[in-house]
């Protein structure tokens, strides 16, 4: 064995998880979120799979993304909306590249129709229902449906929003949204519309308009920040244990003595750390998955090791593989045992695993 960790993409479980969103988004358009490369899996590997499963509108947020995606995808025709919209002096790349831009602001749409000027270009209309991010207000909304005479060289082709609190179904911040929400889809009737991630769809048909926008359950995460049996495990992390040794009860383990062996402790030393992605925060609530067992981080996450407990487990050898995340240590709950989301995990995880890319 040369490579000491690995990261398995399962693009068969993303297609299936994919399957899954477009059913309970009751056949209403996917459009995956492909931001930040695809929270770290690869944006032109994710996007290649899931354009062959039907998708034909993806979202990016830098405009950097945005062009690399378009390349990616050759000579499909592919939509690609970019999140950031027309910052200062992107105009000429963004028409390069084939983009469609989202206008957050109305100097955006300013921006853009200056750009355009004396041809059509199409454009994705931000509005804010309650983030307060990015995106007009509901007033500027109305404003500049006024003046869309003016505005003459902008074709509206959609009108989106996003969701602060989908993960928490009970947040009475998703009605309000969803009701701002439907006041400006009215008023860009011919438009499409478009309001959920991946934790949206769940929240019913009312928030699916033409098209949802998930991205974190097409990765492996649950819709509700916890794992869910209804998406399959798309990313596996796996480090193989470099040594193990006895730690005599007394002694501590790893940076700043943290943890102290309260009885005779056999530990297996793992080659994966803070810069493979595992957090820091990862002890002392962390576990890793092997020989059928979760088994506890002993001590600080380093730079490039971390502690397991092997106590009674003989089947802990050096060169022995260890499930870090995958099927048996979810997603969700290794974010949340490091005091985060798998939203940060995923796009965290680092490039110095060998990559293994399953498909059918
Ligand atoms: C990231 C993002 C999404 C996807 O959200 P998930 O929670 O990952 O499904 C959808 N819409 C916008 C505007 C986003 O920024």
């Amino acid at each position: 064995m040369t490579q000491t960790s690995r990261l398995t993409l399962d693009l068969d479980a993303l297609a299936a998880n994919h399957a899954v969103l477009k059913a309970a988004a009751g056949g209403t358009e996917i459009a995956p979120a492909v931001k930040a490369d695809a929270y770290g899996l690869g944006a032109g590997l994710v996007a290649d799979r899931l354009w062959a499963e039907g998708a034909r509108t993806f979202y990016v947020a830098r405009l950097s993304e945005g062009v690399a995606l378009r390349r990616a995808l050759g000579d499909r025709s592919a939509t690609i909306h970019l999140l950031d919209g027309v910052t200062p002096g992107s105009a000429p790349t963004i028409e390069a590249a084939g983009l469609v831009p989202v206008l957050n602001s109305l100097p955006q749409v300013e921006a853009w129709n200056a750009h355009a000027r004396g041809r059509t270009l199409d454009a994705v209309l931000h509005v804010d229902t309650g983030m307060n991010r990015l995106g007009l207000r509901l007033e500027e909304a109305q404003v500049l449906v006024g003046a869309m005479d003016r505005l003459k060289f902008l074709n509206i082709t959609q009108v989106m929003s996003h969701l602060a609190c989908a993960s928490e179904p009970d947040h009475p911040l998703n009605a309000r949204q969803l009701a701002r929400f439907a006041e400006a889809a009215a008023l860009f009737p011919n438009a499409r519309h478009s309001l959920a991630n991946s934790a949206g769809i769940f929240l019913g048909g009312d928030y699916h308009f033409d098209q949802c926008r998930p991205g974190i359950s097409l990765y492996g995460g649950g819709p509700l920040d916890a794992p869910d049996a209804r998406i399959k495990t798309v990313v596996t992390l796996e480090a193989s244990i470099l040594q193990t040794r006895v730690v005599p009860r007394g002694e501590s383990i790893g940076y700043g003595a943290t943890f102290t062996a309260t009885d005779t402790t056999r530990i297996a030393i793992v080659a994966v750390g803070y810069a493979d992605g595992v957090p820091r925060a990862a002890h002392p609530k962390g576990k890793v998955w092997f020989d059928g067992a979760r088994r506890p981080i002993l001590g600080r996450v380093s730079m490039d090791l971390l502690a397991v407990d092997v106590t009674d487990c003989d089947a802990a050898r050096p060169g022995a593989m260890m499930q870090i995340i995958g099927p048996d240590l979810p997603l969700d709950e290794a974010a949340a045992a490091a005091g985060t989301t798998a939203y940060e995990l995923l796009t965290r995880i680092a490039p110095r695993a060998e990559r293994v890319v399953k498909s059918r």
